[in-house]
């Protein structure tokens, strides 16, 4: 069923993942949505060769402009985001990309939280720049330093919450109202929490950035990415960014997932299970440092966590003593858990992050910045997306090397 017309039935949530965007095919009655295959679409009236010069509703004409399976899945994000319109893209980075170049021009001043997945804070403290763009990095946590950083011509603050790698979160709604105050738009990144905890555009954001890849894909198989917005900022990104930049995504992977949104609820219930019971146990554990994660008391910004997040989600960092020597030992040791990048997979995956090469390459954070990052992450953390195994054979996994 179209965006709208699941807004005008109110169905709950996770009707919403089963049915939003898609519908029986009106030709042959197939259940299961269709996956259309094709780069090109024959049309049977004049239509101009030009991106810019289209009629309001113009038909399928070629997929890198729209495609009717990338509109199933572009229809249920908008859904569960609460937006008007979203647009596909062929990877989160590509999603990225298409906010970021597609609303800043030379001259502007973008904010970003400087604990950030760190392709994006490699691009954009070492290419926007060379495109004449101000780029200030900030600690997203800390409120007052965000007014000053946004000072009065600030066009953009990009912010992501909870923060790959160190679970650091930021509070949407204080920031939204800082932003609009000093005239500049807010984008956030939601991969980590997902539509399923938090509505960041309901919370007063601008754009909502997802790497699809992670949670709403779910399973591992696919790479894409999402913006979700208001109609007028996506048409826009659709000519500028999905036309023009090309990094579309493919139908074939919009199929997967949106099969994967398909059960989004039911699988974040069960990573936040996961994480929960997996996290208290590292906490009890003499052979762990500090384990973040917002669902626990100790998280340093659990309150928020609570307003803020309807389900923590599932990834937790700790600390261990000679980090990168027991990372080894997990290559080698672990049996069920995948040591392996990426998140938010039906799979655990764990990774080592050594806190001196993430400030060499990505961060370049120092003084109260680099402070701030340590008090959560200190000199190295393990970054583990649990999955929808049983918790307790992925808690056998990690005692096997842990002890
Ligand atoms: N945003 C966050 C929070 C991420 O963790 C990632 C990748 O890990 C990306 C964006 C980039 O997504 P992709 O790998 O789909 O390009």
């Amino acid at each position: 069923m179209s965006a709208d017309e699941y807004r005008s039935r109110q169905l709950r949530r996770r009707t919403a993942e089963v049915h939003a965007g898609q519908m029986p095919d009106p030709t042959t009655g197939a259940s299961a949505p269709n996956l259309v295959m094709s780069s090109t679409f024959v049309v049977d009236e004049p239509v101009s060769f030009s991106a810019l010069d289209q009629p309001d509703d113009p038909p399928y004409i070629y997929t890198r402009w729209d495609n009717p399976t990338l509109r199933q899945l572009e229809e249920k994000l908008a859904v569960l985001e609460e937006g008007e319109a979203a647009a596909a893209y062929a990877s989160g980075m590509a999603a990225t990309t298409a906010v970021l170049f597609g609303t800043l021009e030379a001259g502007d001043r973008l904010v970003i939280s400087d604990v950030i997945y760190p392709g994006i804070a490699e691009l954009s403290r070492d290419t926007l720049p060379r495109m004449g763009i101000q780029v200030v990095p900030v600690d997203t946590s800390d409120l007052e330093a965000v007014e000053q950083a946004l000072g009065s011509k600030a066009r953009l603050i990009w912010v992501e919450t909870p923060a790959n790698p160190i679970l650091r979160l930021a509070d949407i709604a204080a920031i939204a109202n800082l932003a609009h105050t000093a005239g500049a738009r807010l984008a956030v990144d939601s991969t980590f929490a997902t539509p399923v905890a938090t509505r960041p555009l309901s919370l007063g954001a601008d754009f909502v950035i997802h790497s699809l890849t992670k949670y709403l894909g779910g399973h591992g198989d696919a790479i894409g990415g999402a913006v979700v917005s208001n109609r007028e900022e996506i048409s826009h990104l659709r000519t500028e960014a999905t036309i023009h930049y090309g990094g579309v995504l493919s139908p074939f992977n919009a199929w997967l997932i949106a099969r994967g949104m398909a059960t989004l609820s039911l699988r974040m219930e069960a990573h936040e299970a996961g994480a929960l019971a997996i996290a208290e146990w590292l906490e009890d554990h003499d052979a762990v440092g500090t384990v973040v994660y917002p669902g626990l008391e100790s998280h340093p910004q659990h309150e928020l966590a609570r307003q803020q997040m309807e389900n923590f989600s599932g990834m937790v960092t700790f600390q261990v003593t000679g980090g990168e020597d027991v990372a080894a030992m997990m290559m080698k040791g672990l049996e069920v858990i995948h040591y392996a990048v990426s998140l938010g997979h039906h799979r655990s995956l764990i990774y080592w992050l050594s806190t001196a090469d993430l400030m060499a390459t990505s961060y370049h954070l120092e003084g109260d910045q680099l402070a701030s990052y340590r008090s959560y992450a200190g000199d190295g953390i393990f970054r583990l997306s649990v999955g929808l195994e049983d918790p307790s054979d992925l808690i056998e996994d990690l005692a096997t090397v842990l002890g």
